[in-house]
């Protein structure tokens, strides 16, 4: 009766507790309960077969160790309790000399049974770990796809992803502000002192950009040496004021080299989401084209497009 309660705890316990490391100190434990009532039984009984059944003890250390799923060190400790158990209760039982033949029987069976844990240990250690691995390569690989390498800022396909979804999610639209920053007369800067300064001037600007940027602004690369902002609830004149704070920044920043001071400027096109065009490409077409009229009027400017007939 009390074997069979036991069972029946130890059926709801795996049926209701879900975390491993309570249930690999409750199992082992409830084993080892098991194994003393075994022998208890054992004891008392006047049956022939006293001697059979008592090699059946070898079960309690197989289920014992079976039942620790995670950690190693809780098997031991049980491998410990029963083994304890089952030593005392075959003492008791049998002669010297049948003691020493029943550890012939049992000491393969309980190395035999540490082995199959260790190795279940392992395994779940290893699955684990395969585990934060795939997640990490995941997450990489994702941050790969959407940053630009060499200025660790969106690329261009993240930003046209976001900016969207920015521009769909925003209900007061029609602040929704955009620059265009281009290098002015980058090719020269590359054939003057090298790609590799080149590559030093873009991570300057967007370290730069990135300062000046507020919180909910989002800046990429849009490509080349060309940088792009969505300035979500910004008005005309607050998007002006912005871009003209970035292209001073711009131009006062020196850029030491060995032998030289470096100093570069840009360009800049601004537009705004008009009323009935909400789309991302008309905002970029237009703030492309104010940045082409800043190159035509001479750079290191900026030109709002709704200004343009102004301005020119
Ligand atoms: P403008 O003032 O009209 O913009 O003249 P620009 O020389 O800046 O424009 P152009 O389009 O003629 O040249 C752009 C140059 O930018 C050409 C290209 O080799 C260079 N470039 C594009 N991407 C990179 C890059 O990642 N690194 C470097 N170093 N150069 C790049
Ligand atoms: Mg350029
Ligand atoms: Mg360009």
């Amino acid at each position: 009766m009390a074997i069979l309660s036991g069972l029946t705890l130890n059926f709801f316990l795996f049926k209701y507790i879900k975390q491993i490391q309570l249930l690999d100190m409750i199992l082992p434990f409830s084993t080892c309960v098991s194994t003393i009532l075994w022998f208890e039984i054992l004891l008392q009984s006047t049956s022939s077969l006293v001697a059979t059944y008592q090699y059946a003890a070898v079960i309690f250390i197989v289920l014992g160790n079976l039942c620790v799923q995670v950690h190693f060190r809780p098997s031991l400790i049980s491998t410990a309790m029963i083994t304890a158990a089952i030593l005392h209760g075959i003492w008791r039982l049998n002669t010297f000399n049948e003691f020493i033949i029943f550890l012939f029987v049992y000491v393969p069976i309980l190395l035999f049974s540490i082995y199959i844990c260790w190795n279940n240990t392992l395994n779940s250690r290893k699955n684990f770990l395969r585990a934060l691995l795939d997640d990490w390569n995941y997450h990489t690989l994702r941050k790969l796809a959407h940053t630009d390498e060499l200025t660790q800022l969106s690329n261009r396909r993240q930003f046209v992803y976001a900016a969207e979804r920015r521009i769909q999610a925003t209900a007061d639209t029609e602040s929704t502000s955009l620059l265009i920053f281009d290098v002015d007369r980058f090719k020269s800067i590359n054939d003057q002192f090298g790609h590799d300064v080149g590559d030093q001037v873009l991570c300057c600007i967007a370290e730069i950009a990135r300062k000046e940027m507020r919180h909910n602004d989002m800046l990429a690369r849009f490509g080349g040496e060309e940088f792009i902002v969505l300035l979500p609830h910004t008005s005309q004149s607050d998007a002006l004021k912005i871009a003209e704070r970035l292209r001073h920044k711009m131009e006062q920043h020196t850029i030491q080299l060995d032998h030289h001071a470096l100093n570069f400027s840009v360009s800049i096109g601004v537009s705004k989401i008009e009323q009935n065009q909400t789309d991302l490409s008309h905002l970029i077409k237009h703030a492309d084209i104010a940045l082409y009229e800043a190159k035509r009027q001479g750079r290191n400017r900026v030109i709002h497009y709704n200004c343009m007939d102004f301005c020119s």
